[in-house]
């Protein structure tokens, strides 16, 4: 038992303790590279706009310290709690490893439905939260970014209210702002099209051509939005897309710019159309070429990965296949490739990365080459994994945490125990 226990930071410690197995780590050496180095937790007070008071539980954790700061998302969602940020925490530490970045990982998030909240409540909470924050982060301690719930203006918030605090502007202290605040070219899109950009590359691999492809994206945030986009750009058709409000299905294809324009204007699919509704139960086993799925953790079971009928599972989400439904999908390996989420979803910290890097050095690159750098990075790490996976007769998932955590053991066991 740790503080962290529960079914999310259960299933990052069974996937963990699959490559421990597999990378043979003596027992005694797994948790150290396990648990999470620190936490906290803080409490977030708010004014409502109806002149009550509300306070929001929040957290951050920082699993490991090693490489350099840690790095990773804040969440606002009704789900969170610490167990699920640690979780984040660990994954977040495999995928910058994978991507060779010099980071740990963390995860923050706050217990609230984004949703619920005016915007006002909004600034309020994520002010507080940053505030609350300042002596446990820093540019070169622990750099926060977007995740579920979160956006460019949030993280402009955070920006803000650290460097009023330093007295100085701060843009390091977080990634994936606004361009106009210290943000870079890109970011916003990464990891909508770090997802179509590998899903594409596996589709080559099969000989599936993007014309006569079809894709279901399950979660239109930032994430499954510039996937689908950017899939339906090289002419797949997109046959059905979901998010928190319901599904739209549509065999001959969805008209995916109008969709974004739809929830730009009204905030969710709800409303677009009452003939395309269909039951967001059903679209992850639709038959089609790719399944992204681009919501939450936990959603591909075993029943689900026995039933899915796609040809590519790109991970557009954080730990979406649990490990029992990864057992059924290793039996599928010749039917279903898996795109593993440390690597598919990477492209938003990769180009966090970037922002950090320009911002740490106040010069700053056109989109182009942050595209060209990004894709670089992750067909880089794609390679490795299918080559490991090829060497090793293991599973994607297997070959790609493999890697990711023997870089970290390796940086651990060279500096040694302190004191
Ligand atoms: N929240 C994103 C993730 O899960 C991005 C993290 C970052 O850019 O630091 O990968």
């Amino acid at each position: 038992m740790t503080i962290y226990s529960g079914p999310v930071f259960e299933m990052a410690a069974q996937q963990f303790n699959v490559i421990a197995d597999h990378l043979a780590i003596p027992l005694d050496q797994r948790d150290r590279l396990l648990l999470p180095k620190r936490s906290v937790t803080i409490s977030c007070p708010i004014h409502r706009d109806d002149g009550t008071l509300a306070v929001f539980e929040g957290y951050r954790v920082q699993h490991h310290l090693t490489l350099g700061p840690t790095k990773g998302g804040t969440r606002f969602a009704a789900s969170v709690d610490i167990g699920e940020v640690a979780a984040l925490a660990v994954w977040m530490s495999w995928k910058c490893a994978v991507m060779n970045l010099p980071y740990g990982g963390a995860k923050g998030g706050v217990c609230v439905d984004p949703h619920a909240l005016s915007k006002h409540e909004l600034e309020g909470l994520s002010r507080r939260y940053m505030q609350e924050m300042i002596p446990f982060v820093g540019p070169h301690t622990d750099v926060m970014a977007p995740d579920m719930g979160t956006d460019e203006q949030v993280m402009a918030w955070f920006m803000d209210t650290y460097s009023m605090y330093q007295g100085r502007t701060v843009t390091e202290i977080v990634t994936g702002k606004p361009v106009s605040a210290g943000g870079t070219l890109g970011r916003r899109e990464a990891t909508g099209r770090g997802v179509a950009h590998l899903a594409h590359r596996v589709m080559r691999d099969l000989a599936i051509e993007p014309s006569g492809a079809t894709a279901v994206v399950q979660g239109f945030g930032n994430v499954g939005s510039v996937a689908a986009s950017e899939l339906h750009a090289i002419g797949v058709k997109v046959i059905a897309v979901s998010d928190h409000t319901g599904a739209l299905c549509r065999k001959e294809g969805l008209d995916i710019p109008a969709l974004i324009a739809h929830v730009g204007k009204h905030g969710s699919l709800a409303g677009y159309s009452n003939e395309l509704a269909c039951d967001p139960k059903d679209i992850l086993t639709m038959p089609c070429d790719v399944l992204v799925p681009a919501a939450v953790e936990r959603v591909i079971d075993a029943t689900v990965a026995n039933s899915l009928r796609c040809r590519v599972l790109a991970e557009g989400a954080n730990g979406p296949t649990t490990p029992e439904a990864d057992l059924v999908l290793q039996r599928r390996a010749n039917e279903i490739v898996v795109i593993p989420d440390i690597i598919c979803n990477a492209g938003g910290v990769v180009v966090s990365y970037f922002e950090w890097v320009q911002d740490l050095q106040q010069f700053f690159w056109d989109e182009e080459e942050v595209m060209r750098r990004q894709y670089q990075i992750l067909n880089r790490a794609f390679s490795e994994m299918a080559a490991r996976a090829k060497k090793d007769g293991v599973y994607n998932r297997t070959a790609a945490m493999a890697i990711g955590v023997e870089r970290v053991r390796a940086a651990k066991n060279t500096r040694g125990l302190f004191p």
